[in-house]
């Protein structure tokens, strides 16, 4: 397939995207096809969704814009982690305990998901059992702590605090005054998770186009998706265009803001040094607002996340942003080479609990992770999936939540939400 330069779909220079298993081009879409159901994007959510009903014998048609997991999915810090980006008491405290039951009996779903289909289509994206939360502060470990009693009271039972003397078990670095560990966290490289699950998809009858921006949907009994060169008749459409959807359906993309964090990777290291620096080889994140995460790779880079970004803008130099928050955490990286660094955009909404609704009776949606999405993503697409089917109990409990918009409208909602930011931040730094 050879491609107008315009259209020629791309991957952020990334060490995954140059790490990748699957370098193949998929067609763009020409001409009109049908389906018994759309997917838009071609990320976690998407192709979840897509796998879900391939495998249950639904013809599946994926269009994305640029290349399969060109968004956060494929930019990721990788990281595995349990749960929501609201815990289980808050979402009580909000939505009463009946709807946290419903959302904490699937908040471990997401994990088993991914295992399960790293398995059964034996997919080459390095998982890693075990991760690990750094608090900095006494506070940040009672709040870990009242997290673990609650998160236990929901059934999970992988979490064990982790005192400051044990820390070096798991993190070589005097920064954090302990921690907790998650044994059914872990981490992956997302670019291949996404490629191998896509890979899955096509084996089992499913059509995927990259190149192929959706510029268009009508909805109706049959709606149609159109892009500029071809168009989609289907049954059904599921939108999961996330933080990359903008300007298409602006009625849900004014309830998310699209945030960046940036990622970095170093040069491969000595593999004692990578060794003796992550010894139990589990990821980690910090307990901050706006936090670190990091990682090693199979070839022994360290990959160090953070960073923020409201409306999804960049800084100007990467690097400068990151490598000195790695050099708080490992000094003794100092001359250690940066050999990538990208950003990537993941979709916030005002309250950090993802959205999932329908537009119209045959146009469903889902998005908003709010920067914890490897393990939610897997689960609302497989949900996704089950509404199409005519199952949509867990679809319905999600849909019942508020989808709010963001306070100060379009042109407010980003220095609104940065000074909130901002305000939380300072708490961290002040230890408070
Ligand atoms: C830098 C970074 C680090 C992160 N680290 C972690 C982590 O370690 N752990 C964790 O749990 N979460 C992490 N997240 C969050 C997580 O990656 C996301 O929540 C998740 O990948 C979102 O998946 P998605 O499929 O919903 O969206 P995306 O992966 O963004 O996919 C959306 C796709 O839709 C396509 N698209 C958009 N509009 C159109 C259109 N009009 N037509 C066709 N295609 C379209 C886009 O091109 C894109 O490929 C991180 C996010 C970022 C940005």
């Amino acid at each position: 397939m050879t491609y107008k330069t315009s259209d020629n779909p791309r991957h952020a220079n990334s060490w995954y995207a140059a790490s990748a298993n699957d370098k193949r081009v998929r067609p763009q879409l020409q001409g009109e096809i049908e389906a018994d159901v759309c997917v838009i994007g071609a990320g976690f959510t998407g192709i979840s969704a897509a796998l879900e009903l391939c495998e249950r014998g639904y013809s599946v048609v994926v269009l994305e814009a640029e290349r399969i997991g060109f968004g956060a999915s494929g930019r990721n810090g990788g990281q595995i982690v349990n749960g929501y980006s609201r815990d289980l008491q808050t979402i009580a405290g909000r939505y009463g305990s009946d709807k946290a039951v419903k959302l904490g009996a699937m908040s471990l779903e997401g994990g088993e998901i991914i295992r399960n289909r790293v398995a059964t289509y034996k997919i080459d994206c390095g998982l890693v059992q075990g991760g690990f939360f750094a608090a900095f502060t006494e506070k940040q470990v009672r709040e870990m702590a009242a997290h673990k009693a609650n998160w236990e009271k929901y059934g999970h039972s992988g979490l064990e605090m982790v005192g400051k003397d044990e820390v070096s078990r798991y993190v070589k670095t005097d920064r954090y005054a302990g921690g907790m560990i998650d044994r059914l966290g872990g981490h992956i490289h997302p670019l291949n998770l996404v490629l191998g699950e896509a890979a899955a998809v096509e084996s089992l009858g499913g059509r995927i186009f990259e190149g192929s921006r959706v510029t268009g949907v009508e909805t109706g009994e049959r709606p149609l998706v159109r892009t500029a060169e071809g168009s989609v008749r289907a049954n059904y459409v599921l939108v999961c265009g996330n933080a990359y959807l903008s300007p298409l359906l602006p009625e849900i993309h004014g309830r998310m803001m699209p945030v960046s964090s940036q990622v970095m990777a170093t040069e491969p290291l000595d593999a004692e040094l990578a060794e003796s620096l992550l010894p139990a080889n589990y990821c980690v994140e910090d307990a901050n607002y706006i936090l670190d995460y990091y990682r090693r790779t199979a070839d022994n880079r360290l990959l160090y996340g953070g960073g923020i970004g409201y409306g999804g803008h960049d800084p100007k130099d990467l690097t400068s942003v990151i490598r000195p928050n790695m050099l708080k955490t490992f000094p003794q990286l100092k001359d250690v080479r940066i050999d990538y660094a990208w950003s990537g955009n993941f979709a916030l909404t005002l309250t950090r609990i993802p959205h999932m609704g329908k537009i119209s009776e045959t146009v469903f949606f889902s998005h908003g992770d709010s920067g914890h999405g490897v393990t939610t993503t897997h689960l609302l697409g497989k949900i996704l999936g089950e509404a199409v089917a005519g199952h949509a109990e867990r679809f319905d409990v999600w849909a019942s939540l508020p989808n709010l918009p963001f306070p100060g409208g379009r042109a407010l909602r980003v220095p609104l939400t940065a000074l909130g930011a901002w305000w939380y931040g300072m708490r961290d730094r002040l230890g408070l």
